[in-house]
């Protein structure tokens, strides 16, 4: 059963896919970020074939940067939890922070399609990974998008003031005390894992009524 949280918590990728547009249902992130220990259905998502594909990407870039000279810092040693004056709690855990002399670079590892969530999730770490962390003082960082077959580079100047008044604004959304819309869609739906205790309106099957001839054009 659903237990509320004491202070809102949000993981990073609850924020980027609704700041990129990808994902429509404000409502499933605030609900994360005040619920914890809800009732969860399985997905369509395949945990561990993605596990093992991430993994091994991770692995295969931090060995190319260990070979270029950089110092290399993986996962757990990234994970970090930002407290707002809010009260509001951002964590994330960039897959990858990499340093040589006075650069550095957060990347993160993708194994799916590229998406504009992921060059987003890459900022909003650039944006916060910093924040009273030793191991970014006076370093000058950037950021990269890994994938299988690319990369793509996510320079600091993504960081300006825009960006920064979407992410602020967001993380009060959904951090605040006020339920969000929900938009229940198949697309959306068939991601999610919360389960019917909680969310009465889940969209199982993929609609009839998307298709219909028309003599129009
Ligand atoms: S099941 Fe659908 S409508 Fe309900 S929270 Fe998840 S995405 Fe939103």
């Amino acid at each position: 059963m659903a237990v509320l949280r004491t202070d809102p918590y949000i993981w990073v990728t609850w924020l980027t896919k609704l700041l990129a547009g990808e994902s429509m249902c404000e409502w499933s992130s605030w609900f994360r970020a005040h619920h914890k220990d809800y009732d969860k259905v399985p997905t369509e998502f395949d945990v561990a074939t993605w596990t093992i594909d991430h993994r091994e990407l991770v692995n295969a870039r931090r060995d190319e940067l260990l070979d270029k000279g950089y110092t290399v810092h993986v996962e757990d040693e990234n994970a970090f939890r930002r407290i707002g004056k809010t009260g509001i709690v951002v964590s994330g855990k960039p897959d990858i922070l990499a340093i040589k002399d006075d650069f550095g670079v957060i990347e993160d590892c993708k194994t799916g399609r590229p998406r504009t969530s992921d060059q987003l999730q890459v900022l909003v770490y650039m944006l916060l990974l910093p924040i009273r962390n030793p191991l970014c003082e006076n370093v000058i960082l950037s950021g990269r998008v890994v994938y299988k077959t690319n990369g793509v580079d996510i320079p600091a100047s993504g960081l300006d003031d825009r960006f920064r008044a979407r992410f602020v604004d967001l993380v009060a959304k959904v951090g605040g005390a006020k339920p969000l819309p929900k938009s229940p869609t198949w697309a959306e739906c068939r991601w999610c894992d919360i389960g019917p205790a909680d969310c009465l309106y889940r969209v199982s099957e993929p609609p009839e009524s998307a298709e219909a001839e028309t003599d129009l054009f």
